[in-house]
């Protein structure tokens, strides 16, 4: 471990990385600028899917640097209308509104949300309202932290956007109450990731739709982390056979390689956008379609999927061998992992120091939970190994 990467004068503080100082990368593997190598247990929080530098994804934006990179939307770029139509098909929607950052799609979604409120719901303007359920993670944004309930997260940043009413997660009868004439909209991640990995009642999500198609309500499916194969289907909603109004997605449709992000939905939701209403210097950029397009295309015949769900179960089993030692509880779905630790081991930051010592880089989220969230091109051989790594982690306090 590079210690001496600590010290980062010139980088603002908001971060507070472990002290590994990545020099390349590839598939599952991080090499350090000392040559020691580590296996990626974040995946950058879910946005490297498919394994650093995927050759595919690779060759697809190294072909588009060669032609054309960045146009902004003032002109048309050929691979936009392919991309669009793609990603809209793997949704089962019409459209496709190309941003950037996942925290600019979720903007997005809830200003088309809004839009759609007044123009077709009719809702009095200025009077639309979006259901959010407690500890949700959406990013970072003034309009976004407005409805976090994590103090880190909202205090010294007011004021805050008004429009929100937050009701417990994975309580459907509280979004019934909560909604009223003026709600457009109930945003929600189909399992929380920044909370921990919260997978919610079997009942949530359908109750939620129903609830959404008989109230003339959006639902929004915060798709920016659990999507595009991470937790064994294309979307986390797949496995509650629920279909959401309105996708945001990110991180992953970026192919590891830059961001990219989108609103997707029907016609009848996107359509609310005219000329001049919205938009992005960036997003839908040539290189981005490109990438996002590759990506699409690589997850159109469900072999990542198949792989997540196949390993998924197997990380499970695993780490569920763990519970009573060292480790409270696991929860999950796919190559996707919440893992509470002993608190009297220390920290979560704590046992992730211990493991990336053991070469095994993971993630705390809050107080004594773990992520992880691996490349989905990880082997069997590689999730027994780390398990293990993390065995020994929680037993060498
Ligand atoms: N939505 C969800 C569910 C997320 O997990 C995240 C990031 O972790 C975001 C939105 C924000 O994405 P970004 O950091 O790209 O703005």
């Amino acid at each position: 471990m590079n210690v001496a990467s600590a010290s980062e004068p010139h980088v603002a503080h908001n971060y507070s990385p472990l002290p590994v100082t990545a020099a390349s990368a590839e598939g599952a593997w991080i090499t350090d600028v000392d040559g020691r190598r580590y296996l990626d247990c974040l995946g950058a929080y879910s946005a490297v899917n498919f394994g650093h530098r995927h050759p595919r994804i690779v060759a697809a934006a190294l072909d588009q640097i060669g032609r054309v990179t960045l146009t902004s939307r003032a002109f048309r770029s050929a691979g936009l209308e392919p991309f669009c139509a793609a990603l809209a098909t793997l949704c089962g929607k019409d459209m496709v509104l190309p941003m950037n950052t996942g925290a600019e799609a979720v903007e997005s979604a809830i200003k088309v949300a809004r839009k759609w409120g007044y123009d077709v719901k009719g809702v009095a303007d200025g009077a639309a309202t979006v259901i959010v359920a407690g500890g949700n993670f959406h990013g970072r944004t003034i309009s976004i932290v407005s409805f976090s309930d994590d103090p880190e997260a909202r205090t010294g940043f007011g004021p805050f956007t008004p429009g929100f009413v937050q009701v417990p997660y994975g309580d459907a009868d509280a979004v019934a109450a909560a909604i009223d004439q003026n709600t457009v909209a109930v945003l929600l991640e189909p399992i929380q990731g920044e909370a921990g990995i919260i997978v919610p009642p079997e009942d949530y999500l359908p109750r939620v739709r129903d609830l959404c198609t008989s109230q003339n309500v959006l639902m929004i499916a915060d798709e920016i982390q659990s999507g595009l194969g991470r937790t064994g289907t294309t979307f986390a909603c797949a496995h509650w056979n629920v279909e959401p109004d309105v996708y945001t997605l990110g991180k992953a449709l970026g192919g590891g390689i830059l961001p990219v992000s989108a609103v997707i939905a029907d016609a009848g939701v996107l359509g609310v956008l005219h000329p001049g209403e919205h938009g992005s210097t960036f997003g839908g950029n040539p290189l981005a379609a490109a990438v996002g397009h590759t990506v699409v295309d690589m997850l159109a015949d469900g072999t990542w999927q198949h792989r997540a769900a196949e390993l998924g179960a197997h990380l499970h089993a695993r780490l569920g061998e763990l519970v009573g030692s060292g480790v409270v509880a696991v929860r999950g779905l796919g190559l996707w992992a919440g893992i509470d630790v002993e608190p009297s081991l220390g920290s979560g930051k704590d046992v992730c120091l211990r493991l990336a010592e053991r070469g095994v880089l993971a993630k705390d989220t809050h107080g004594s939970t773990l992520r992880l969230a691996p490349p989905l091109v990880i082997t069997r051989e590689e999730i027994d190994w780390a398990v293990d790594q993390l065995a020994e982690a929680v037993r060498s306090s």
